[in-house]
């Protein structure tokens, strides 16, 4: 007798999404849904102007560009809308030392000869004459400290080894982004939600507004900001707490009338007990210091920041708590945590914002396609701990591999106890100069490079294929490439021309 073939069972797709907060994080991920969800999701979003949302985040890192495209966005108008500017990279001031500055550009390091990367024959090369910074070994660093911008090169110039990301405002661009996502059909509702209702298995099945509205959906995410209101507050799903080796936990923030130069670079300047931030936007300079309570009072930390302004205050300071880490899940239930709600680190290398944008490309990966599979919420769960988990050991570098012993704080940052992954990666570089970039981990090799040499990691050696090249051949190569870079980059438009050309704000 033939056995009937076991079948899989019709599949309900998932059809109300339910978006709660309407900040960054809420209007990527509605936009993103709107372009690339299944046909037929319904999607609300909530938001409340009253709560209003973080309004800092303004500094992001290349990446953005492949949302932006992915969603049909022009990049010259998202770069008008948003008042945004170029960044090539990130100055980080006084943080090694007092009075050393390093860049760490976006992009490549010099050119590829073979099986190794270009910071070995860099190496062997800087083991004999001495260490000098490596931005001019970056057509982004390059240009970046010219003050130009240039959107790439063709393959054969050492321009196609730029890369760029954007300083923007993050309102506005929530804005633009409520425009896209309305225009395809989500639906706003504004309103502040006073009561969360849930299943009796324990599922969020709507949430309540003021006005008596219910809104109820199948899967919720969770955009509401540092409070958490459905992952946290509902769902009580619990907080992994970094402070012990991020240990800075407030900010202070004010904005600046624009000064010139209009630089295609964040700045980071570390001060006695962390560091400010300086973010150059066409109309204004985003300015803010984050520090560590225990070693210093708000009073001092506003203090510092207001004599340190580039440009006139344009508002008073406005201070910000939070607590480094991240949800013990990112997906609990029938919700998903993207943004604040679902951890936070601070902005020293502008990862918030790209980590929503991960977020929603992971959510879209595991969308359910019959109910939610628990197996499949392990893995999303697991994947984002691990991203969370690269980018803090990449920030803890920046606080822990430091010769400053001027303040308690950077004493306390030398002499913590790191992550051993980041104890085993900097002993690997200390030793050949070798890093490895594991799976899809954010940062580069390129970019953990320039970290560990401007912190202050010097190897004591290099890859033996480096010998491969003559000592002579060695000179050349090194003095050609930053020839050729410093060349290509001579005739590029500054960075305010190219605005004032392609994308000047209204
Ligand atoms: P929020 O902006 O707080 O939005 C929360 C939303 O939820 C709001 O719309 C609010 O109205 C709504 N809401 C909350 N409760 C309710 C309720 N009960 N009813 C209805 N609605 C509700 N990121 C970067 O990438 N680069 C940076 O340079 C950078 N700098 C930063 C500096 C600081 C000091 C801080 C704190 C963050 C920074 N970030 C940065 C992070 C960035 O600001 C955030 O990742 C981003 O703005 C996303 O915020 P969000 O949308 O998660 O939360």
């Amino acid at each position: 007798m033939q056995h009937k073939q076991e079948r899989t069972p019709p599949q309900a797709p998932l059809k109300r999404v339910v978006i709660v907060g309407g900040g960054t994080a809420g209007w990527m991920c509605a936009a993103a849904l709107a372009r690339l969800a299944p046909v037929g999701t319904q999607i609300t979003l909530v938001e409340s102007d009253e709560i209003g949302t973080v309004g800092v985040g303004e500094a992001t890192i290349p990446m953005i560009r492949l949302f932006n495209e992915t969603l049909g966005i022009d990049e010259d108008e998202f770069v008008k809308a948003t008042q945004g500017s170029f960044k090539l990279g990130i100055e980080f001031v006084n943080w090694r030392q007092l009075g050393h500055r390093y860049i760490h550009a976006f992009g490549v390091m010099g050119r590829g000869l073979g099986l190794i990367s270009f910071h070995h024959y860099w190496l062997k090369h800087a083991l004999k004459h001495g260490f000098t910074d490596t931005a001019a070994f970056f057509p982004s660093g390059a240009a970046a400290y010219a003050n130009k911008f240039v959107r790439g090169g063709p393959a054969e110039s050492p321009l196609s080894g730029l890369n760029y990301a954007f300083h923007f405002d993050a309102g506005l661009y929530a804005r633009f982004l409520r425009g896209y996502a309305e225009q395809r059909g989500v639906v706003r509702h504004e309103g502040k939600i006073a009561r969360v209702e849930q299943a009796a298995n324990g599922d969020i099945a709507a949430v309540h507004l003021e006005s008596g509205t219910r809104i109820d959906g199948e899967l919720f995410i969770d955009c509401s900001g540092f409070r958490g209101l459905l992952i946290e507050q509902t769902l009580k799903t619990g907080y992994e707490d970094w402070t012990h080796w991020l240990p800075c936990d407030r900010a202070v923030a004010v904005p600046c009338a624009s000064a010139a130069p209009l630089t295609p670079y964040t700045r980071s300047t570390a001060r006695t007990a962390g560091w400010q931030w300086r973010i150059p936007l066409q109309h204004r300079t985003g300015n803010g210091h984050v520090y560590c309570s225990q070693f210093m009072s708000e009073d001092e930390a506003t203090a510092i920041l207001l004599n340190n302004l580039d440009g006139e205050q344009l508002a008073e300071p406005r201070p910000l708590k939070f607590v480094t880490g991240k949800r013990n899940k990112f997906w609990n239930r029938n919700v998903v945590a993207l943004g604040l709600a679902s951890g936070f680190m601070e902005p020293l290398e502008s990862t918030s914002i790209h980590l929503i944008q991960s977020g929603i490309s992971r959510l879209l990966a595991f969308w359910p396609a019959a109910g939610l599979n628990e197996k499949e919420v392990d893995e999303f769960n697991r994947q984002s701990a691990w991203e969370f988990e690269r980018i803090r050991d990449f920030l803890i570098l920046h606080y822990h591999a430091v010769e400053r012993t001027d303040s308690p704080f950077w004493q306390r940052c030398r002499s913590m106890e790191i992550p051993p992954g980041l104890r085993s990666r900097m002993e690997l570089f200390r030793q050949h100069g070798r890093f490895f970039r594991e799976g899809d981990e954010l940062f580069t090799e390129a970019g953990w490079v320039q970290v560990l040499l401007g912190q202050g990691i010097e190897p004591a050696g290099y890859h033996p294929l480096a010998d491969q090249l003559s000592d002579q051949q060695l000179e050349e190569f090194i003095s050609s490439t930053r020839t050729d870079i410093a060349r290509a980059v001579a005739p590029l438009p500054r960075h305010e021309e190219f605005l004032a050309r392609f994308c000047p704000a209204p």
